[in-house]
């Protein structure tokens, strides 16, 4: 079965450190792109009922008015009443009641909130607005609604935290009883406004050891809160994972609609137009298509399996390309095994528990 994403590229404000398909918007423009939006979606009905998890995400889809977000839920109301799983992104200073009763009525069952710190000169200078209390609210309001299944996201290494930082956002996170956790690295992205400041000499970040160290710690103490650690960012209580994002990782195809949307389709990676104007005017918005040979695909899942803590499957491998995966790639697998990255558990093909930091080293073999 397939996923769906839907891009809703609107922000509130801009985030520092964001290189995201997104923008500030007046509302003309969203609800032309809405209207946009439903077109290229309706144009994959053919394959709704091969759909079986969908991710609406951002940009931050409730800075949509309800009405908006209404019109792009009836749009994929089949999808939504038959999926095992349906995923939206929410900031959290924007989430009402009325928002929280509309996601019940459409199926909803996973909400994703921005969260990345709870330090709040770090929200300041991340350019976000929310504070612990919305977060606390917003997070009530879903389990009121019976939407238990949440994600908080969070970064580590923004500008000025030290450890102590990190051990305020994992109480906090204790305190909340949520289902999954991302925790991602920060990174500094070109055009971005964090790395202007940097390049500038007017933002100090954490040196590298720390950032290292604030992983592992992170990674011990959800761990010990009762995460399962599955995905190299990824935590999931109960068996709680995103079963949109293992696709990602599983290499299983995907329909993205939206501005600067990429899919995975038919054997084919399409990736839609990133230009406003391009988007709403034209009536192709895919602007680049390649089909995905045997060779790419077997380096795809090499790359995708390995962010995967439990690694890659070598009998996996042999049902998906009739070929032995330590053959084909055993000049990769040699130089990581010598490096001390990976190491072979039977079956499984994995980065070291105490290597996941460096995992970027291992997806450079397979590029
Ligand atoms: S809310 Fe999300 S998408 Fe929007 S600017 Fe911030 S990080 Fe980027």
């Amino acid at each position: 079965m397939k996923g769906l994403y839907i891009h809703i590229p609107f922000c509130k404000n801009i985030c520092s450190y964001c290189d995201f398909p997104k923008m500030v918007s007046s509302d003309c423009i969203k609800t032309k792109y809405v209207s946009k939006l439903i077109k290229e979606i309706s144009s994959y009905k053919k394959h709704f009922k091969e759909i079986d998890t969908v991710f609406i995400g951002g940009g931050t889809p409730n800075s949509l008015s309800l009405e908006l977000l209404e019109k792009i839920f009836i749009s994929i109301d089949d999808v939504l009443k038959n999926s095992k799983e349906s995923t939206i992104e929410l900031n959290p200073e924007l989430i009402t009641y009325d928002l929280c009763a509309l996601l019940k009525k459409y199926n909803f069952t996973r909400v994703s909130l921005g969260i990345e710190s709870i330090k709040e000169e770090t929200i300041k200078l991340i350019n976000r607005s929310h504070n612990k209390k919305m977060v606390i609210d917003s997070i009530k309001l879903l389990k009121d609604f019976g939407i238990n299944n949440i994600n908080c996201d969070f970064i580590f290494g923004f500008p000025y935290e030290d450890m102590n930082d990190i051990k305020n956002n994992l109480d906090f996170i204790k305190s909340l009883d949520i289902t999954h956790v991302s925790y991602y690295s920060l990174i500094l992205e070109d055009k971005t406004v964090f790395k202007y400041q940097y390049d500038k000499g007017l933002l100090k970040l954490p040196d590298d050891d720390l950032v290292a160290d604030m992983y592992y710690y992170i990674k011990k103490e959800l761990e010990n809160m009762g995460y399962h650690h599955y995905e190299i960012s990824n935590f999931a209580k109960n068996g709680y994972y995103s079963l949109h994002n293992l696709k990602y990782w599983n290499c299983i195809e995907y329909i993205g609609c939206g501005l600067a949307a990429a899919g995975y389709l038919s054997e084919i990676r399409y990736e839609n137009c990133s230009k406003m104007k391009d988007y709403l005017e034209n009536d192709i918005v895919i602007i680049d298509s390649i089909k995905i040979e045997n060779i790419d695909k077997k380096k795809e899942f090499m790359m995708m399996g390995l962010r995967l803590v439990d690694g890659v499957s070598q009998n996996k491998y042999f049902e998906l390309f009739k070929n032995d995966l330590l053959t084909d790639f055993k000049d990769e697998i040699e130089r990581l095994l010598k490096k001390d990255i990976i190491e072979i558990n039977g079956d499984k093909i994995k980065i070291k528990p105490d290597k996941l930091f460096l995992a970027n080293v291992a997806f450079r073999e397979f590029v």
